[in-house]
């Protein structure tokens, strides 16, 4: 039996409706410093590049929620890696694969790398990424709101574990803006 059930929601709304409702750039940033990955990763702040740029001239903002929930309850914490990890590999080969056919932004979700063993960024030595054609951003890297994003925009409260433990579910949230007029999650 599979350890977890995993869905995905999907929301889409102009990319300026998204843009002017989530996104607070400055706070956002804040928290981004306090991360242990801040300019630690390719795909992390601070950027070479202009944020408000990169996520500028798309029409439309495609959002995806992911709630991954667990089979059993009372699975430790440490475990969370685990169930998330194949859930981003399915997620971002997805955006990559949107990206190269209608064009567009994918963002992906916030943490650390996929690409590389972990530990092995090239970042810290200051040389370049060694697969800049695969990592993208996060939307919170970005500046936008991703507990407002899933609660307002998809009625998904985000949850924490507590004493070790996971919480009931855990929230993946990733995106696709673009400009094309066939764009579907599934397609
Ligand atoms: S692909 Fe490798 S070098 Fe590039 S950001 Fe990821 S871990 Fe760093």
């Amino acid at each position: 039996m599979k350890e977890y059930l995993a869905r995905d929601f999907v929301v889409t709304l102009p990319a300026a409706d998204y843009i002017a409702r989530f996104r607070d750039a400055d706070r956002i940033a804040g928290y981004c410093r306090t991360c242990p990955n801040y300019g630690q990763s390719w795909g992390c702040p601070p950027f070479d590049f202009d944020a408000e740029e990169y996520i500028g001239g798309y029409a439309t903002a495609l959002l995806v929620a992911t709630r991954i929930t667990p089979a059993a309850p009372g699975l430790p914490l440490t475990a969370a890696r685990r169930l998330i990890l194949p859930e981003r590999e399915r997620l971002e080969s997805r955006l990559l694969d949107m990206e190269s056919r209608w064009g567009g932004r994918a963002f992906a979700y916030v943490g650390s790398c996929l690409h590389c063993p972990e530990g092995s960024c090239t970042r810290p030595e200051g040389k370049p990424c060694r697969h800049p054609d695969r990592v993208r951003p996060s939307l919170e890297a970005c500046g936008f709101d991703i507990g407002r994003t899933t609660s307002e925009l998809f009625g998904i409260e985000l949850r924490w574990g507590s004493r070790g433990q996971m919480p009931e579910y855990l929230t993946l949230v990733c995106g696709f803006f673009h400009n094309a007029t066939d764009v579907q999650w599934n397609g």
